[in-house]
Protein backbone atom coordinates (compact mmCIF):
# COMPACT_ATOMS: atom_id res chain seq x y z
CA UNK A 1 0.00 0.00 0.00
CA UNK A 2 1.44 3.44 -1.04
CA UNK A 3 -0.77 5.73 1.12
CA UNK A 4 0.22 7.13 4.18
CA UNK A 5 0.85 4.78 6.61
CA UNK A 6 -0.45 6.08 9.67
CA UNK A 7 -3.64 4.53 11.77
CA UNK A 8 -5.96 5.39 15.11
CA UNK A 9 -6.83 2.23 17.09
CA UNK A 10 -9.52 2.60 19.59
CA UNK A 11 -9.02 0.71 22.14
CA UNK A 12 -5.97 -0.52 24.01
CA UNK A 13 -7.33 -3.93 25.57
CA UNK A 14 -6.30 -7.66 23.75
CA UNK A 15 -7.17 -6.75 19.84
CA UNK A 16 -5.61 -2.86 20.36
CA UNK A 17 -2.87 -3.72 21.41
CA UNK A 18 -1.68 -6.90 19.49
CA UNK A 19 -2.66 -5.45 16.43
CA UNK A 20 -0.67 -1.96 17.28
CA UNK A 21 2.40 -4.44 17.61
CA UNK A 22 1.96 -6.05 13.95
CA UNK A 23 1.48 -3.08 12.16
CA UNK A 24 4.18 -0.82 14.35
CA UNK A 25 6.60 -4.14 12.96
CA UNK A 26 5.55 -4.09 9.81
CA UNK A 27 6.91 -0.11 9.69
CA UNK A 28 3.29 1.66 10.41
CA UNK A 29 3.16 4.63 12.41
CA UNK A 30 0.22 3.62 14.95
CA UNK A 31 -1.33 5.41 18.09
CA UNK A 32 -3.91 3.77 19.75
CA UNK A 33 -6.84 6.05 22.22
CA UNK A 34 -7.94 3.90 25.47
CA UNK A 35 -10.73 5.31 27.96
CA UNK A 36 -9.40 3.49 30.48
CA UNK A 37 -5.93 4.60 32.46
CA UNK A 38 -2.37 2.49 32.13
CA UNK A 39 -3.16 -0.76 33.92
CA UNK A 40 0.69 -1.02 34.19
CA UNK A 41 0.32 2.17 36.69
CA UNK A 42 -3.20 2.06 37.93
CA UNK A 43 -3.32 -1.73 37.94
CA UNK A 44 -6.27 -3.44 36.05
CA UNK A 45 -9.21 -2.33 36.50
CA UNK A 46 -11.42 -4.29 38.57
CA UNK A 47 -8.03 -5.68 40.85
CA UNK A 48 -9.56 -8.90 40.62
CA UNK A 49 -8.19 -12.34 38.27
CA UNK A 50 -10.02 -12.80 35.55
CA UNK A 51 -8.61 -15.22 33.46
CA UNK A 52 -9.10 -16.85 29.86
CA UNK A 53 -8.42 -19.72 28.06
CA UNK A 54 -5.99 -19.41 25.12
CA UNK A 55 -5.86 -21.57 22.35
CA UNK A 56 -3.85 -22.78 19.44
CA UNK A 57 -5.32 -20.25 17.33
CA UNK A 58 -4.21 -17.36 19.65
CA UNK A 59 -1.24 -18.44 20.52
CA UNK A 60 -0.20 -18.67 16.47
CA UNK A 61 -0.86 -15.05 16.62
CA UNK A 62 0.87 -14.39 19.65
CA UNK A 63 3.58 -15.44 18.11
CA UNK A 64 3.35 -13.24 15.09
CA UNK A 65 4.10 -10.48 17.28
CA UNK A 66 6.92 -12.23 18.94
CA UNK A 67 4.67 -12.22 22.48
CA UNK A 68 4.06 -15.90 23.24
CA UNK A 69 7.14 -16.60 24.66
CA UNK A 70 6.24 -13.05 27.25
CA UNK A 71 2.87 -14.17 27.60
CA UNK A 72 2.96 -18.57 28.40
CA UNK A 73 6.06 -16.94 31.66
CA UNK A 74 1.90 -16.28 32.79
CA UNK A 75 -0.17 -19.49 31.62
CA UNK A 76 -1.18 -22.55 33.27
CA UNK A 77 -1.73 -25.55 31.40
CA UNK A 78 -5.33 -27.17 31.20
CA UNK A 79 -5.28 -30.78 29.77
CA UNK A 80 -9.10 -31.11 29.63
CA UNK A 81 -12.09 -30.65 31.19
CA UNK A 82 -12.56 -32.09 35.09
CA UNK A 83 -15.84 -32.75 35.43
CA UNK A 84 -17.53 -32.67 38.60
CA UNK A 85 -20.74 -34.84 39.72
CA UNK A 86 -23.12 -33.99 42.18
CA UNK A 87 -22.30 -37.09 44.60
CA UNK A 88 -18.15 -35.39 44.47
CA UNK A 89 -17.09 -37.64 41.96
CA UNK A 90 -15.20 -36.34 39.36
CA UNK A 91 -13.64 -37.34 35.63
CA UNK A 92 -10.67 -35.70 33.63
CA UNK A 93 -11.85 -35.63 30.12
CA UNK A 94 -9.01 -34.80 27.97
CA UNK A 95 -8.63 -32.41 25.30
CA UNK A 96 -6.49 -34.52 23.40
CA UNK A 97 -3.93 -37.44 23.06
CA UNK A 98 -1.26 -36.40 25.07
CA UNK A 99 -0.15 -32.57 26.23
CA UNK A 100 0.28 -31.54 22.54
CA UNK A 101 -3.29 -31.10 22.44
CA UNK A 102 -4.12 -28.75 25.56
CA UNK A 103 -4.98 -25.05 25.92
CA UNK A 104 -3.79 -22.61 28.51
CA UNK A 105 -5.28 -20.32 31.29
CA UNK A 106 -4.06 -16.82 31.17
CA UNK A 107 -4.87 -13.87 33.45
CA UNK A 108 -6.67 -11.25 31.38
CA UNK A 109 -4.66 -7.90 33.15
CA UNK A 110 -1.12 -9.81 32.88
CA UNK A 111 -2.19 -10.56 29.57
CA UNK A 112 -2.85 -6.87 29.00
CA UNK A 113 0.27 -5.54 30.12
CA UNK A 114 2.66 -7.81 28.14
CA UNK A 115 0.69 -6.87 25.37
CA UNK A 116 1.14 -3.13 26.01
CA UNK A 117 4.80 -3.32 26.61
CA UNK A 118 5.62 -5.16 23.75
CA UNK A 119 3.41 -2.65 21.34
CA UNK A 120 5.58 0.43 23.49
CA UNK A 121 8.45 -1.70 22.56
CA UNK A 122 7.60 -1.45 19.05
CA UNK A 123 7.22 1.63 18.53
CA UNK A 124 3.11 2.23 19.24
CA UNK A 125 2.13 5.26 20.65
CA UNK A 126 -0.37 4.39 23.66
CA UNK A 127 -2.65 7.61 24.70
CA UNK A 128 -4.44 6.41 28.48
CA UNK A 129 -7.72 8.23 29.84
CA UNK A 130 -8.81 9.07 26.41
CA UNK A 131 -11.97 7.46 25.35
CA UNK A 132 -13.69 8.03 21.66
CA UNK A 133 -16.71 10.25 22.19
CA UNK A 134 -17.98 11.16 18.88
CA UNK A 135 -16.03 10.84 15.11
CA UNK A 136 -16.77 13.51 11.94
CA UNK A 137 -16.34 11.59 9.57
CA UNK A 138 -16.29 14.21 6.55
CA UNK A 139 -13.76 15.90 8.39
CA UNK A 140 -11.81 13.13 9.47
CA UNK A 141 -11.76 14.23 12.80
CA UNK A 142 -11.77 12.08 16.04
CA UNK A 143 -13.00 13.32 19.01
CA UNK A 144 -11.50 12.02 22.71
CA UNK A 145 -12.65 12.84 26.10
CA UNK A 146 -10.87 12.51 29.40
CA UNK A 147 -12.59 10.95 32.51
CA UNK A 148 -13.73 14.45 33.81
CA UNK A 149 -14.98 15.63 30.41
CA UNK A 150 -12.84 17.51 28.70
CA UNK A 151 -12.88 16.61 25.01
CA UNK A 152 -9.88 16.58 22.20
CA UNK A 153 -10.11 16.91 18.65
CA UNK A 154 -7.76 14.55 16.51
CA UNK A 155 -7.60 13.97 12.88
CA UNK A 156 -7.33 10.33 11.39
CA UNK A 157 -6.78 8.60 8.08
CA UNK A 158 -8.48 5.47 9.28
CA UNK A 159 -9.77 4.09 12.68
CA UNK A 160 -9.50 0.90 13.78
CA UNK A 161 -12.30 -0.32 16.41
CA UNK A 162 -10.89 -2.86 18.99
CA UNK A 163 -13.17 -0.82 21.72
CA UNK A 164 -15.11 -3.98 22.71
CA UNK A 165 -18.77 -5.43 22.83
CA UNK A 166 -20.03 -1.66 23.76
CA UNK A 167 -18.01 0.05 20.39
CA UNK A 168 -17.76 3.58 20.35
CA UNK A 169 -16.71 3.71 16.90
CA UNK A 170 -19.40 1.15 15.86
CA UNK A 171 -21.88 3.07 17.17
CA UNK A 172 -20.57 6.55 15.09
CA UNK A 173 -20.28 4.64 12.15
CA UNK A 174 -24.08 3.41 12.59
CA UNK A 175 -25.16 7.06 12.83
CA UNK A 176 -23.76 6.92 8.94
CA UNK A 177 -24.76 3.32 7.36
CA UNK A 178 -26.40 0.65 8.04
CA UNK A 179 -24.21 -1.82 9.70
CA UNK A 180 -27.11 -4.81 10.04
CA UNK A 181 -26.42 -4.97 13.79
CA UNK A 182 -28.01 -7.18 15.88
CA UNK A 183 -27.58 -8.77 19.21
CA UNK A 184 -28.96 -11.81 20.80
CA UNK A 185 -29.78 -11.79 24.46
CA UNK A 186 -28.75 -15.61 26.13
CA UNK A 187 -31.02 -14.96 28.55
CA UNK A 188 -28.20 -16.07 31.11
CA UNK A 189 -25.88 -14.01 33.35
CA UNK A 190 -22.40 -14.98 34.82
CA UNK A 191 -21.15 -14.15 38.71
CA UNK A 192 -17.13 -14.41 39.20
CA UNK A 193 -15.69 -15.73 42.68
CA UNK A 194 -12.66 -16.90 43.45
CA UNK A 195 -10.89 -20.02 44.95
CA UNK A 196 -8.14 -18.90 46.93
CA UNK A 197 -4.81 -20.84 47.36
CA UNK A 198 -4.61 -24.11 50.26
CA UNK A 199 -2.69 -22.86 53.47
CA UNK A 200 0.48 -24.09 52.24
CA UNK A 201 0.05 -21.84 49.23
CA UNK A 202 -0.66 -24.55 47.26
CA UNK A 203 -3.39 -25.09 44.81
CA UNK A 204 -6.52 -26.55 46.32
CA UNK A 205 -7.78 -28.24 42.99
CA UNK A 206 -5.85 -30.02 40.13
CA UNK A 207 -4.56 -26.72 38.76
CA UNK A 208 -3.97 -28.49 34.95
CA UNK A 209 -8.13 -28.60 34.20
CA UNK A 210 -10.65 -26.47 33.27
CA UNK A 211 -13.09 -27.22 36.02
CA UNK A 212 -16.89 -27.77 35.17
CA UNK A 213 -19.93 -28.16 37.62
CA UNK A 214 -22.73 -29.26 35.15
CA UNK A 215 -25.99 -28.67 36.54
CA UNK A 216 -28.77 -29.25 33.71
CA UNK A 217 -29.64 -25.71 32.93
CA UNK A 218 -26.58 -24.01 34.62
CA UNK A 219 -23.61 -24.62 35.66
CA UNK A 220 -20.08 -23.37 37.59
CA UNK A 221 -16.27 -23.49 36.17
CA UNK A 222 -12.73 -23.03 37.34
CA UNK A 223 -10.13 -21.95 35.63
CA UNK A 224 -6.27 -22.12 37.40
CA UNK A 225 -4.21 -18.60 37.67
CA UNK A 226 -0.92 -19.07 38.44
CA UNK A 227 -0.85 -17.05 41.80
CA UNK A 228 -2.71 -20.44 42.23
CA UNK A 229 -6.30 -18.69 42.91
CA UNK A 230 -8.82 -20.18 40.65
CA UNK A 231 -11.63 -17.69 39.04
CA UNK A 232 -14.54 -19.32 39.27
CA UNK A 233 -17.54 -18.31 37.22
CA UNK A 234 -21.47 -19.04 37.63
CA UNK A 235 -23.47 -19.26 34.39
CA UNK A 236 -27.55 -19.15 35.75
CA UNK A 237 -30.37 -18.43 33.90
CA UNK A 238 -31.62 -14.69 34.23
CA UNK A 239 -35.29 -15.60 35.14
CA UNK A 240 -36.97 -18.46 36.35
CA UNK A 241 -35.53 -21.16 39.46
CA UNK A 242 -33.14 -21.30 40.02
CA UNK A 243 -31.89 -17.53 38.39
CA UNK A 244 -30.31 -14.69 39.29
CA UNK A 245 -33.44 -13.58 40.47
CA UNK A 246 -33.88 -16.06 43.23
CA UNK A 247 -30.06 -16.35 43.74
CA UNK A 248 -30.48 -12.75 44.48
CA UNK A 249 -27.00 -12.18 47.55
CA UNK A 250 -24.41 -14.02 49.17
CA UNK A 251 -26.43 -15.76 51.70
CA UNK A 252 -28.75 -16.77 49.03
CA UNK A 253 -25.96 -17.98 46.75
CA UNK A 254 -24.07 -20.17 49.84
CA UNK A 255 -27.26 -22.11 50.52
CA UNK A 256 -27.79 -22.75 46.88
CA UNK A 257 -24.07 -23.94 46.43
CA UNK A 258 -24.46 -25.93 49.77
CA UNK A 259 -27.28 -27.63 47.74
CA UNK A 260 -26.12 -27.92 44.35
CA UNK A 261 -22.04 -27.27 44.43
CA UNK A 262 -21.34 -28.44 47.63
CA UNK A 263 -17.63 -29.84 46.74
CA UNK A 264 -16.73 -26.33 45.38
CA UNK A 265 -18.95 -24.42 47.88
CA UNK A 266 -16.49 -25.57 50.42
CA UNK A 267 -13.44 -24.29 48.21
CA UNK A 268 -14.69 -20.95 48.13
CA UNK A 269 -14.40 -19.14 51.78
CA UNK A 270 -15.43 -15.39 50.35
CA UNK A 271 -18.55 -16.60 48.40
CA UNK A 272 -20.83 -14.30 50.35
CA UNK A 273 -18.71 -11.13 50.05
CA UNK A 274 -18.02 -12.13 45.77
CA UNK A 275 -21.01 -12.59 44.97
CA UNK A 276 -22.53 -9.66 46.57
CA UNK A 277 -19.76 -7.24 45.16
CA UNK A 278 -19.05 -8.64 42.14
CA UNK A 279 -21.21 -7.10 39.12
CA UNK A 280 -23.11 -9.95 37.45
CA UNK A 281 -22.46 -9.90 33.72
CA UNK A 282 -24.80 -10.48 30.92
CA UNK A 283 -23.89 -12.53 28.38
CA UNK A 284 -25.23 -11.76 24.59
CA UNK A 285 -23.93 -12.29 20.94
CA UNK A 286 -23.72 -9.47 18.42
CA UNK A 287 -24.44 -9.78 14.87
CA UNK A 288 -23.01 -7.17 12.04
CA UNK A 289 -23.25 -7.40 8.13
CA UNK A 290 -21.21 -4.63 7.65
CA UNK A 291 -17.60 -4.05 9.51
CA UNK A 292 -16.24 -1.23 7.79
CA UNK A 293 -17.15 2.32 6.63
CA UNK A 294 -15.31 2.73 3.07
CA UNK A 295 -11.68 3.38 3.81
CA UNK A 296 -12.58 5.08 6.91
CA UNK A 297 -13.31 2.64 9.62
CA UNK A 298 -13.25 -0.73 10.47
CA UNK A 299 -14.36 -3.03 13.49
CA UNK A 300 -12.89 -5.87 14.99
CA UNK A 301 -12.74 -8.35 17.87
CA UNK A 302 -15.61 -8.24 20.29
CA UNK A 303 -16.40 -4.54 18.38
CA UNK A 304 -17.22 -6.44 15.94
CA UNK A 305 -18.72 -10.24 16.88
CA UNK A 306 -19.10 -10.05 20.74
CA UNK A 307 -19.63 -13.94 21.22
CA UNK A 308 -21.02 -15.87 24.50
CA UNK A 309 -17.92 -17.30 26.10
CA UNK A 310 -18.70 -21.57 26.43
CA UNK A 311 -16.04 -22.11 23.66
CA UNK A 312 -13.52 -20.05 25.08
CA UNK A 313 -12.90 -18.44 21.39
CA UNK A 314 -13.87 -14.75 21.69
CA UNK A 315 -10.00 -13.65 22.65
CA UNK A 316 -8.61 -16.38 20.23
CA UNK A 317 -10.68 -15.06 17.54
CA UNK A 318 -10.14 -11.30 18.13
CA UNK A 319 -5.93 -12.40 18.00
CA UNK A 320 -6.52 -14.04 14.50
CA UNK A 321 -8.89 -10.75 13.01
CA UNK A 322 -5.04 -8.83 14.52
CA UNK A 323 -3.53 -11.04 11.99
CA UNK A 324 -5.58 -10.40 9.24
CA UNK A 325 -6.37 -7.32 8.97
CA UNK A 326 -2.62 -6.46 9.08
CA UNK A 327 -2.04 -9.24 6.07
CA UNK A 328 -4.73 -7.45 4.36
CA UNK A 329 -3.59 -4.17 4.82
CA UNK A 330 -0.11 -4.93 3.58
CA UNK A 331 -1.32 -6.36 0.44
CA UNK A 332 -4.54 -4.62 -0.57
CA UNK A 333 -3.43 -1.85 -3.14
CA UNK A 334 -5.71 0.45 -0.14
CA UNK A 335 -7.88 0.61 2.61
CA UNK A 336 -11.08 -0.15 1.23
CA UNK A 337 -10.11 -2.95 -0.37
CA UNK A 338 -8.22 -4.13 2.54
CA UNK A 339 -10.95 -3.44 5.01
CA UNK A 340 -13.23 -5.51 2.65
CA UNK A 341 -10.91 -8.27 1.94
CA UNK A 342 -11.04 -8.16 5.56
CA UNK A 343 -14.22 -8.71 6.09
CA UNK A 344 -14.85 -10.92 3.65
CA UNK A 345 -12.22 -13.43 4.96
CA UNK A 346 -13.18 -13.24 8.99
CA UNK A 347 -17.10 -12.25 9.22
CA UNK A 348 -17.65 -15.90 8.08
CA UNK A 349 -15.20 -17.18 10.36
CA UNK A 350 -16.52 -15.49 13.56
CA UNK A 351 -20.52 -16.36 12.69
CA UNK A 352 -19.54 -20.04 12.69
CA UNK A 353 -17.74 -19.61 16.32
CA UNK A 354 -20.31 -17.54 17.79
CA UNK A 355 -22.61 -20.64 16.47
CA UNK A 356 -20.22 -23.23 18.06
CA UNK A 357 -20.03 -20.91 21.33
CA UNK A 358 -23.77 -20.96 21.60
CA UNK A 359 -23.76 -25.00 20.77
CA UNK A 360 -21.02 -25.79 23.43
CA UNK A 361 -23.41 -23.83 26.50
CA UNK A 362 -25.55 -26.82 25.71
CA UNK A 363 -22.82 -29.26 25.53
CA UNK A 364 -21.33 -27.85 28.85
CA UNK A 365 -24.13 -27.56 31.37
CA UNK A 366 -25.94 -30.65 29.96
CA UNK A 367 -24.12 -33.50 28.34
CA UNK A 368 -20.90 -33.53 29.90
CA UNK A 369 -22.02 -35.87 32.86
CA UNK A 370 -24.19 -37.63 31.09
CA UNK A 371 -23.05 -41.29 30.68
CA UNK A 372 -23.82 -42.22 27.02
CA UNK A 373 -21.74 -39.26 26.06
CA UNK A 374 -18.84 -40.37 28.53
CA UNK A 375 -18.88 -43.27 26.90
CA UNK A 376 -18.83 -41.94 23.53
CA UNK A 377 -15.94 -39.70 24.70
CA UNK A 378 -14.32 -42.71 25.84
CA UNK A 379 -14.60 -44.72 22.92
CA UNK A 380 -13.09 -41.99 20.71
CA UNK A 381 -10.18 -41.69 22.88
CA UNK A 382 -9.34 -45.60 22.80
P1 LIG B 1 -11.84 -5.91 25.00
O1 LIG B 1 -10.94 -6.90 25.63
O2 LIG B 1 -13.19 -5.66 25.60
O3 LIG B 1 -11.05 -4.53 24.92
C1 LIG B 1 -11.68 -3.33 24.55
C2 LIG B 1 -10.83 -2.17 25.04
O4 LIG B 1 -11.39 -0.94 24.53
C3 LIG B 1 -10.83 -2.01 26.57
O5 LIG B 1 -9.52 -1.78 27.01
C4 LIG B 1 -11.75 -0.83 26.81
O6 LIG B 1 -11.44 -0.11 27.98
C5 LIG B 1 -11.48 0.00 25.57
N1 LIG B 1 -12.57 0.94 25.24
C6 LIG B 1 -13.91 0.73 25.37
N2 LIG B 1 -14.58 1.81 24.93
C7 LIG B 1 -13.65 2.71 24.51
C8 LIG B 1 -13.74 4.01 23.94
N3 LIG B 1 -14.90 4.64 23.75
N4 LIG B 1 -12.58 4.65 23.61
C9 LIG B 1 -11.37 4.04 23.82
N5 LIG B 1 -11.24 2.80 24.36
C10 LIG B 1 -12.38 2.15 24.70
N6 LIG B 1 -12.28 -15.40 25.19
C11 LIG B 1 -11.41 -16.40 25.02
O7 LIG B 1 -10.76 -16.48 23.96
N7 LIG B 1 -11.22 -17.35 25.97
C12 LIG B 1 -11.94 -17.34 27.14
O8 LIG B 1 -11.78 -18.23 27.98
C13 LIG B 1 -12.90 -16.31 27.34
N8 LIG B 1 -13.63 -16.26 28.47
C14 LIG B 1 -14.52 -15.25 28.65
C15 LIG B 1 -15.28 -15.24 29.81
C16 LIG B 1 -16.22 -14.24 30.02
C17 LIG B 1 -17.05 -14.25 31.28
C18 LIG B 1 -16.38 -13.23 29.03
C19 LIG B 1 -17.40 -12.13 29.23
C20 LIG B 1 -15.61 -13.23 27.87
C21 LIG B 1 -14.68 -14.25 27.67
N9 LIG B 1 -13.90 -14.30 26.50
C22 LIG B 1 -13.03 -15.33 26.32
C23 LIG B 1 -14.05 -13.30 25.45
C24 LIG B 1 -12.94 -12.23 25.52
O9 LIG B 1 -12.97 -11.63 26.80
C25 LIG B 1 -13.17 -11.18 24.45
O10 LIG B 1 -13.48 -11.78 23.23
C26 LIG B 1 -11.91 -10.31 24.27
O11 LIG B 1 -11.66 -9.60 25.45
C27 LIG B 1 -12.10 -9.36 23.10
O12 LIG B 1 -11.01 -8.50 23.02
P2 LIG B 1 -11.19 -7.03 22.44
O13 LIG B 1 -9.82 -6.43 22.47
O14 LIG B 1 -11.95 -7.08 21.17
O15 LIG B 1 -12.14 -6.28 23.48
Amino acid sequence: MSENRHITIIGAGLAGALLATLLARRGWSVDVYEKRGDPRVAGYAGGRSINLALAERGRHALRMADADAAVMGHAVMMRGRMVHFPDGRTDLQRYGRDDSEVIWSVHRGELNIVLLDIAEGAGVRLHFDLGLADVDFDRRMAVFATPDGVRREVAYESLVGADGAGSALRHAMATVADLGERVENLGHGYKELEIPPAADGSFRIEPNALHIWPRGRYMCIALPNDERTFTVTLFLPSSGEPSFETVRNGAEARAFFERDFADASALIPDLEHDFDAHPTGVLATLYLDRWHLRGDAVLLGDAAHAMVPFHGQGMNCAFEDCVALADHLERAPDREAAFAAFQRERLPNAQAIQQMALENYLEMRDRVDNEDYLLQRALERE
